[in-house]
C-alpha cells in the first residue's frame, strides 16, 4: 500500500494488492438510488445497440419497473431521438436530474445536455470517458430498478471505464448475421471475465426479414448462427430482432416507448430471471 494511502485507486498510479476490480468501482450521486445495472455491448457501430437498448428499456417500463437509461455513446447519442425526447436536463441544488420521457424512463445523453443537439463531440476519449463517469456521479436518478447503459462500440477507453467504475450486474451483447459473431462474443466474454461480470444475453439484430405473404423468415444477412454461438459460451437468452420497417419508422418517430412488438418481452423475463437468482 503507498504510504500515504487514500483508498483512491483511481487517483493513485501504486501498483499495490489492495488496487483490485471493486476499489475501482464509484459511489453513485448519494441522493441516487438504483438497483441493478445491464451494459448493453456490441462489437461494432450500426448493428442496432441503441435501438434494441431503447426497445429493451421500454419492455422493462411497460412491465412496471421503475427504468432508466444511461446514453454512454458521447459521440453518436441516439436514443433521445428514438424516445422523442426534445428537452434539456435541468439542475437542481443538489445534482443534474435525468429527462424523464412521455413513458416514464429517466434517461440522460449527451444530447440532452447539449445546447444544440447537432453540435458534434470532438473530444478526446479521456474527457469522453470522464463525462460517463460523471453520468454516475453527479446525476440522481430516482428508485431505479433497472437502468440499461448504451455503451459505445467496440472495448475502448469508454466501455473499459464503465466495466471498471460502475457496479455492473450483467451485460447484454448486440450483433447481426453479418457480424464476426465469435469473435465478438469472445471479446465480451474475455472483458466480462476479467471484470467479474456474468453476459445475461445475446441479441441478434436484423435477424431475417418475414415474408408478407407467406410469414416465412427469410435469411437476407446470412444464416443465424447466434443459438449455437450463445450454446458455446453458455450465455442463457437469445433474442433475434427482424428487419422491420415499422421500427425505423418508430425510431425515426421517437416512439419506441410505444412500438408494441413483443421481440424482447421473453428475453426481457430471462434476464430477470438471472438478476433475482
Ligand atoms: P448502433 O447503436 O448500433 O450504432 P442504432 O441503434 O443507432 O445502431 O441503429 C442504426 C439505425 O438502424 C437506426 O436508424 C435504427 O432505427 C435502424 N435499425 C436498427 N435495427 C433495426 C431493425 N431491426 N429493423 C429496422 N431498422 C433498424
Amino acid at each position: 500500500m503507498a504510504e500515504n494511502c487514500s483508498h483512491d485507486c483511481s487517483s493513485c498510479g501504486e501498483n499495490c494488492p489492495s488496487r483490485d476490480a471493486a476499489s475501482l468501482k464509484k459511489a453513485p450521486h448519494p441522493m441516487s438510488d438504483i438497483k441493478k445495472v445491464i451494459a448493453v455491448v456490441s462489437g461494432k457501430g450500426g448493428v442496432g445497440k441503441s435501438m434494441t437498448c431503447a426497445l429493451l428499456a421500454s419492455v422493462c417500463q411497460n412491465k412496471g419497473n421503475v427504468t432508466a437509461i444511461m446514453d454512454a455513446d458521447i459521440t453518436g447519442p441516439s436514443i433521445p431521438r428514438m424516445l422523442g425526447v426534445n428537452k434539456r436536463a435541468m439542475g437542481s441544488e443538489n445534482g443534474i436530474l435525468p429527462v424523464v420521457t412521455d413513458g416514464g424512463i429517466q434517461l440522460i445523453s449527451m444530447n440532452v445536455l447539449l445546447e444544440n443537439e447537432s453540435e458534434p463531440v470532438v473530444w478526446r476519449g479521456s474527457l469522453i470517458s470522464g463525462t460517463v463517469l460523471q453520468f454516475w456521479t453527479d446525476i440522481i436518478w430516482t428508485g431505479v430498478d433497472y437502468m440499461f447503459v448504451d455503451m459505445p462500440p467496440g472495448t475502448g477507453d469508454v466501455p473499459l471505464t464503465v466495466f471498471q467504475s460502475l457496479p455492473l450486474d450483467g451485460i447484454i451483447i448486440v450483433t447481426t448475421p453479418q457480424d464476426l459473431v465469435g469473435m465478438i462474443v469472445q471479446k465480451a466474454v474475455n472483458m466480462a471475465n476479467m471484470m467479474n461480470v456474468p453476459i445475461l444475453g445475446i441479441i441478434e439484430n436484423m435477424s431475417y426479414v418475414k415474408c408478407p405473404d407467406c410469414g416465412r423468415k427469410i435469411p437476407v444477412f446470412g444464416e443465424s448462427r447466434v443459438d449455437a454461438t450463445a450454446m458455446e459460451y453458455s450465455i442463457p437468452a437469445v433474442a433475434k430482432i427482424p428487419v422491420d420497417a415499422a421500427l425505423t419508422e418508430a425510431a425515426d418517430k421517437g416512439k419506441i416507448e410505444t412500438f408494441e412488438n413483443g421481440y424482447l418481452t421473453e428475453f426481457f423475463d430471462k434476464i430477470v430471471a438471472q438478476l433475482k437468482k
